[in-house]
């Protein structure tokens, strides 16, 4: 067993579902009756959405005619939504992971599509979008969140650049004049519950969903992302939304924008993270996945161990100790923890993570 007093205050460091603040849960508490199962037709509910998408486009300094829209699902249906109402005829997807290489497939799989165009990179590595022609949506994820890579975000001339931001936004800075469509779901950075899709979307973006929807193409009501914007300008979603996770993303955005805004919450991350790295290259037996610094994510952190260390036992242990999600992407197959460093975490606990760890194998 680990001793209380090593132990971080918060032991939450999962990569998403993550880390809810107590503060969150009570807010969630206060909107009980008031808001929590009552319609979503009505103005208490629609009330809560429009505060949300207000707050959304204030922290993200939402350029002219950028529009906070949301729809059920998650990021996953947001692969779907953007094949069906935001590619034309192909796309280029950078693969350097489980996620970017998910919405490379959906895209591959869809009948009305040319196959896209795949850069690839080896995981721990980053692959960069390029000019191509005859590409109309180029896509990439800005934190790779199977693998903890993380790359700059620039836009691609000659089509959409979309960018799916479900770990990286709000614990990283983004400039969305780069950006067409900028989406993520509330269960990493923004410490909510799963279930919505969030997507900042440009005047090209809205066009171009407008266009496909009104087009002869069969898009279901669901991936009809012209429907999403319509309901979104009304403050709703095409079907009853998840009111819960809405206030649980209402109390994290407030105090996101009274811990410094996007600047701030990503100056928190960095601090996490450089934490985590610094301990590891002082290791003896640890060391970043990610051999190229400028690669390293700050909001979710890849640890190797060496052979003299069973990363699985170390997970286990820490679990044991109320210490939890600290398990590496199951794909990945690595002797490795991945830690998630959101901003809801506090940089102390991550220190006082890298000391439970060295207490475990000391
Ligand atoms: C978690 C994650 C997803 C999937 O999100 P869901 O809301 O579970 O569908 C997609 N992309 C990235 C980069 C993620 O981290």
């Amino acid at each position: 067993m680990i001793p209380d007093e090593l132990k971080p205050r918060d032991g939450r460091f999962g990569s998403g579902p993550s880390k809810v603040r107590a503060d969150q849960v009570e807010h969630l508490a206060a909107l009980n009756p008031g808001v929590l199962g009552t319609s979503h037709r009505q103005a208490p509910v629609l009330g809560l959405v429009q505060r949300v998408q207000e707050s959304i486009a204030e922290l993200f300094e939402l350029p002219e005619g950028y529009e906070v829209v949301l729809g059920l699902g998650g990021s996953s249906t947001f692969w779907d939504v953007a094949v069906c109402s935001l590619i034309e005829r192909r796309s280029q997807h950078a693969v350097f992971g489980e996620f970017g290489g998910k919405f490379a497939a959906a895209a591959a799989r869809a009948p009305f599509l040319r196959d896209p165009s795949v850069r690839e990179a080896a995981p721990g590595a980053s692959a960069a979008l390029q000019a191509e022609d005859g590409v109309d949506v180029f896509a990439t994820p800005q934190n790779e969140t199977s693998t903890g890579v993380a790359v700059p975000i620039e836009r691609i001339p000659g089509g959409l650049t979309i960018i799916d931001a479900t770990s990286a936004a709000g614990g990283m800075p983004i400039d969305l004049t780069q950006v067409d469509a900028y989406y993520f779901a509330p269960q990493k950075s923004f410490a909510s519950d799963g279930g919505l899709w969030i997507a900042l979307l440009s005047p090209a973006a809205i066009e171009r969903a407008g266009r496909l929807a009104s087009g002869d193409r069969w898009i279901p009501d669901s991936l009809n992302l012209q429907l999403a914007i319509d309901n979104s300008r009304k403050h709703q979603t095409i079907n009853t939304p998840a009111i819960a996770t809405l206030g649980l993303l209402e109390a994290q955005l407030e105090w996101m924008h009274a811990s410094g805004g996007l600047a701030g919450c990503a100056a928190r991350s960095a601090d996490s993270s450089s934490r985590l790295y610094g301990w590891a290259e002082r290791s003896a037996y640890a060391r970043p996945f990610v051999s190229e610094p400028a690669d390293r994510s700050p909001v979710v952190g890849t640890i190797d161990f060496d052979d003299t260390v069973d990363a699985a036992w170390l997970a286990k242990s820490l679990r044991a100790n109320g210490i939890v999600d600290t398990e590496p992407y199951r794909k990945l197959g690595r002797n490795q923890l991945r830690i998630g460093m959101y901003p809801a975490v506090d940089p102390e606990d991550v220190t006082a993570l890298t000391r439970c760890i060295d207490h475990l194998l000391s």
